[in-house]
């Protein structure tokens, strides 16, 4: 029992992948964590995908993972985000009722033959001759294997802010890492802290909805994973929109000083775009409204997640900043909202399989590297559970490129260009996005995790069929005719759809929304996309151009972001400022630098 190929530790969104992924290819797999109840637990917000992490979750299901298929079985609101815009930045997201989501993932871990789980704390990854051995945990036991994936979110060194109360907490009635956290930053070096936040929560039976805007789901209703159906998903449900006011502005303005964030008790630098209301308020001091999305927290439960204002001010200010809230003067507050400081280690000690590079056979994956998200977690542990199970196997690494899947841009960015701040993925980060799409995934994938071991035989048949549909589909644009130009000259044009070539009598086989808007993007995109690749063609063969010391970096079109890392780093040419920047501001500051040398 106590002897095992790869031992997973932590049952978060990164863990469960790891776990699966390593048992999925053979390997003899164990997940280790604190507490079996709450594996797959969703520490925020209930609600998986969106832009760029959609993409993820669709390139996780393409791999065989889980996330996908428990989004479908959990979600209670389905919407594609940007639907009117082009397919590149398209993107699928579903509220989750949280104890379907828990459930959904521990059954499916719990179905995997070569999967155990055991309910422990890790204390002490046993370390031999530069290599694993195994793993200690509480009280006195211990696992062998040569392998291990750390994925223990913000357990590390977890420190929960409400105010000025300060304890330690991996989340809200979780401990934290305890004695691990030494050991680990003795093998890696402590990069440095981070925070996150989380709202307080709200009885639903206390909330006047009729001063909200309701949000339906979207019709017909979106699918997550590519062998799910909407038949999957449970009862629907409606989110509603809010909004703050000056009033309420003016109450976390009083408190500013108490607030943790800015009373100066937190170090950590915090996520850019999941700020605090604090912080929103503070950057934005002329807004004098902020959008606030009332989410169910599931269909059993009346506690509502108001995504918007997440904050660690004293819990009294809470409860006066949600009752100057229209539509929550009466709201009851069932938890209060904290932020939470906790160790990251800097990634780019890792290697790109994800293993540390000061000790053989341990991987590390998940928020630890200095993610924040669910999906960007669970990309990262569904590879480093493939490389632990690899390493066991003594098979060479696999990592996906950069122009292959965003799970590949992700990593590449982690152990090349390290992290300041808590990482998102975002459309813009990958050089290759008119490619990278969510309706492609599989396309993208699907073929490299047979190979690898990953996918089942019955993803592998439905796989298959579609490939074979839009491929068949694809070649007989050629053969039709709309109007006077070929069907694929027809679908070029912007404004064309598949549907439309019924108009000139041709049939059309393809029924399923997902495989039209493929064949459509396929045919529309590939001009652009060849485009793409000679620009980046041309960006490489200009990486030696030199940037003038004196240069002004608040370019139009940049971003804040961008332009701090830049003016942090103030590259001497294009090639240093690729290693601070993502392709798309990249290409804003070549274009700038051009002009520049070409003016008179
Ligand atoms: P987690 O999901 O945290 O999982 C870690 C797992 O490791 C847990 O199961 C834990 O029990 C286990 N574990 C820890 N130590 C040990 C040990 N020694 N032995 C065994 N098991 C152990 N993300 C956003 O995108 N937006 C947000 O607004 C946001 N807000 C957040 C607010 C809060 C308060 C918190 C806590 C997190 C927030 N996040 C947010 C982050 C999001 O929860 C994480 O990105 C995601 O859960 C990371 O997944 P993970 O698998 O790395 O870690």
């Amino acid at each position: 029992m106590s002897r095992f190929d790869v031992i997973v530790i932590g049952g978060g969104h990164a863990g469960t992948e790891a776990a699966l992924a390593a048992a999925r290819v053979g390997a003899r797999a164990l997940l280790l964590t604190q507490n079996i109840e709450t594996v797959g637990q969703m520490s925020c917000n209930p609600a998986i995908g969106g832009v760029g992490k959609g993409h993820l979750v669709r390139e996780i299901d393409a791999l065989g993972g889980c996330m996908a298929q428990a989004a479908d079985q959990a979600g209670i609101q389905f919407r594609k985000l940007n639907a009117s815009r082009g397919p590149a930045v398209r993107a699928t997201r579903a509220q989750a009722d949280r104890a379907l989501y828990r459930a959904a993932v521990r059954k499916i871990a719990e179905s995997e033959p070569n999967l155990r789980v055991f309910q422990a704390a890790a204390t002490e990854i046993v370390v031999q001759n530069g290599r694993v051995r195994g793993v200690r945990a509480a009280p006195d036991l211990l696992f062998h294997a040569p392998a291990a994936a750390l994925t223990a979110g913000t357990f590390l060194g977890g420190v929960i802010h409400i105010g000025k109360n300060a304890r330690d907490g991996g989340r809200a009635g979780d401990s934290p890492a305890g004695p691990l956290s030494g050991q680990l930053r003795e093998i890696n070096p402590v990069a440095a802290r981070l925070k996150t936040g989380t709202p307080p929560r709200l009885d639903g039976r206390t909330i006047d909805f009729a001063k909200t805007e309701p949000q339906p789901g979207d019709h017909p209703r979106p699918v997550f994973s590519f062998l799910g159906s909407a038949d999957q998903h449970p009862p629907q449900v409606r989110c509603h929109i809010a909004e703050t006011n000056p009033q309420a502005h003016d109450i976390v303005r009083a408190a500013m000083r108490e607030s943790a964030m800015f009373a100066g008790s937190i170090s950590g630098v915090g996520p850019r775009y999941c700020p605090s209301i604090e912080e929103k308020i503070r950057r934005f001091p002329d807004r004098p409204r902020h959008r606030i999305f009332l989410e169910p927290e599931g269909l059993e439960c009346r506690e509502y997640y108001p995504n918007g204002i997440s904050t660690s001010l004293p819990y009294a200010v809470q409860e006066k900043l949600v009752r100057a809230i229209p539509g929550l003067e009466q709201a009851h507050i069932t938890r209060p909202g904290y932020a939470i400081e906790y160790d990251f280690f800097d990634p780019r000690a890792l290697s790109p399989a994800l293993e540390t590079r000061a000790v053989g056979g341990l991987f590390f994956a998940g928020q630890i590297n200095g993610t924040t998200g669910y999906e960007e977690a669970a990309a990262q542990g569904l590879i480093a559970g493939l490389n632990a199970a690899r390493f066991a196997q003594n098979r060479p690494p696999w990592t996906p490129s950069r122009d292959e899947a965003y799970a590949g841009v992700l990593i590449d960015d982690l152990v090349s260009r390290g992290v300041s701040e808590p990482y998102r993925m975002f459309t813009s980060r990958a050089e290759s996005r008119l490619f990278l799409r969510e309706d492609n995934a599989d396309l993208r994938l699907t073929g490299r995790g047979r190979e690898l071991g990953l996918v089942s035989d019955a993803r592998w048949r439905a796989f298959c069929a579609r490939r074979e549909r839009l491929e068949r589909e694809e070649s007989r644009l050629d053969q039709i005719r709309a109007g006077d130009e070929s069907a694929r000259e027809f679908l070029r044009h912007p404004a064309s759809r598949y549907a439309d070539l019924a108009a000139d009598g041709a049939a059309l086989p393809l029924q399923d929304a997902a495989d039209i808007a493929e064949l459509e993007a396929r045919v529309k995109y590939a001009g652009y996309i060849r485009r793409q690749r000679r620009a980046d063609a041309r960006l490489r063969e200009e990486e030696a151009r030199l940037i003038p010391a004196d240069f002004d970096f608040a370019l139009s079109g940049l971003s804040a972001e961008m332009r701090e890392a830049l003016e942090r780093a103030r590259p001497a040419n294009l090639r240093q400022a690729r290693r601070v920047l993502d392709p798309a501001a990249l290409s804003i500051l070549a274009a700038h630098l051009r002009k520049r040398t070409a003016a008179p």
